[in-house]
């Protein structure tokens, strides 16, 4: 595609980046076929193809509006048409150089503000959503429908986390809303790897990863808190004390293995971003199948592979086998490329438009083969896990917690 970039981004580092990617779309239209968003509105502009025309137009000096930005928003980021896309077309990263300056550009009204601040304050913070989320388990019976349905009733207890009594040791994220959400996961993570002769340790002080308020649009915010996270794992991975950082959330991993990119132009953080990045993996990759106990019999179950695992992470297939080896039977699940409406917080800001997405996916999960429906739905991202148990009765678990039973 041919471009011309306008005075004000030309000779940024973003403008030179925003560039190649937009020289490598041939507009073949191919991402149009697996863009969940076009497939529900039928509109070029709520496709790939189409964002990525008006990301051109504001890079070529076109001004934003109102309706620029109401096609930025309704993107999921699920990055579908990356994986798609015959020419490599790194959708995502353009989609975020054009988002902020259309955030710049193009104000937003009181309503939207507000929410925005809220969940960019409260979310990230472990101690605050812990409280938060009190609060609103107390005021749940009182509160409307939509609302009730963010707010899980219980919690799932964590069972005891191994003594690091091992030589091989990793780093593990413990994230801004898991610990409070579903504790259960990363406990579960650490007796499973202790089982492989691997002990899991979390960094005192670590923080969000950064992707909650990078993906709000505060883009410099989510890059200070993925500055603090680096601080925060920095002396172990100096020290040479872990051999990766692994993820139990596929979200954060989708982000934390794009540090080395996302920090390039910052002198101070580069390398260690790139070295961070180079160490982290997704949990699926580092848990030998051997680690998983046998059933003594067989369990039907659906696996929801999150987009930031499948296409974010170019991740497929571990998770699958591992169930598999540990005795599980998959339960088919069609349009598996599709995103289930969660996305960060899409689903909070994005109503409509994710409760159509998870009726599909659940939809999908549930029908079963000949053998029957699933017993369970698993998945590898938080909120993935809580968008679609809102949705459904079958209980839906992290991949890891089915191992560790
Ligand atoms: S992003 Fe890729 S698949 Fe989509 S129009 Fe451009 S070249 Fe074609
Ligand atoms: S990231 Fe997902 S929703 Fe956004 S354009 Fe690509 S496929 Fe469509």
């Amino acid at each position: 595609m041919q471009t011309e970039l306008a005075d004000f981004i030309r000779d940024t580092p973003e403008g030179r980046e925003a560039d190649a990617i937009l020289r490598k779309c041939v507009h073949c239209g191919f991402c149009s076929a697996t863009c969940p968003t076009y497939q529900l509105l039928g509109d070029e502009l709520d496709g790939p193809r189409g964002r990525i025309y008006l990301i051109k137009q504001i890079l070529e000096g076109a001004e934003p509006t109102q309706k620029t930005r109401l096609h930025l928003d309704r993107c999921l980021t699920c990055r579908a048409c990356e994986t798609t896309c015959p020419s490599g077309v790194q959708y995502g990263r353009l989609a975020d150089i054009g988002r902020g300056i259309v955030e710049e550009k193009v104000g937003r009204g009181i309503w939207e503000s507000v929410q925005r601040t809220v969940l960019s304050a409260v979310l990230p913070r472990t101690g605050l959503f812990g409280i938060a989320l009190a609060l609103g388990r107390i005021a749940r019976p009182l509160l409307p429908k939509a609302l009730k349905e963010k707010i899980p009733s219980g919690t799932e207890t964590a069972g005891k986390w191994p003594e690091p009594r091992h030589k091989r040791k990793m780093l593990a994220l413990a994230g801004c809303v898991q610990p409070a959400l579903a504790p259960a996961i990363n406990a579960a993570a650490a007796r499973v790897l202790d089982r492989a002769g691997i002990s899991l340790v979390e960094a005192p002080g670590a923080g969000c990863c950064g992707a909650l308020r990078f993906h709000l649009n505060e883009q410099e915010a989510g890059r200070d808190d993925m500055r603090a996270l680096i601080d925060a794992w920095w002396p172990m991975v100096e020290r040479g004390e872990i051999e990766a950082i692994v993820m139990t959330a596929s979200g954060c991993g989708a982000t934390v293995r794009e540090y080395g990119q996302l920090l390039q132009h910052d002198p101070a953080y580069r390398d260690k971003a790139a070295r961070i990045s180079a160490m982290t993996k997704d949990l699926c990759e580092v848990v030998p199948e051997t680690a998983a106990g046998k059933l003594s019999m067989p369990r039907r179950v659906a696996f929801q592979s999150p987009c930031s695992l499948q296409h974010g992470q170019q991740v497929r297939g571990k998770v699958e086998a591992l169930l598999q080896a540990a005795g599980y039977e998959l339960s088919p699940v069609a349009d598996g490329h599709l995103c289930c409406g969660s996305a960060g917080t899409y689903s909070i800001l994005q109503p409509e438009l994710s409760g159509k997405l998870r009726e599909r996916k659940l939809a999908a999960l549930c029908a079963g083969g000949p053998a029957g429906g699933p017993e369970c739905i698993a998945t590898a991202n938080i909120g993935c896990l809580m968008h679609l148990q809102a949705g459904t009765g079958t209980p839906v678990r992290h991949w890891i917690q089915l191992l560790d039973e």
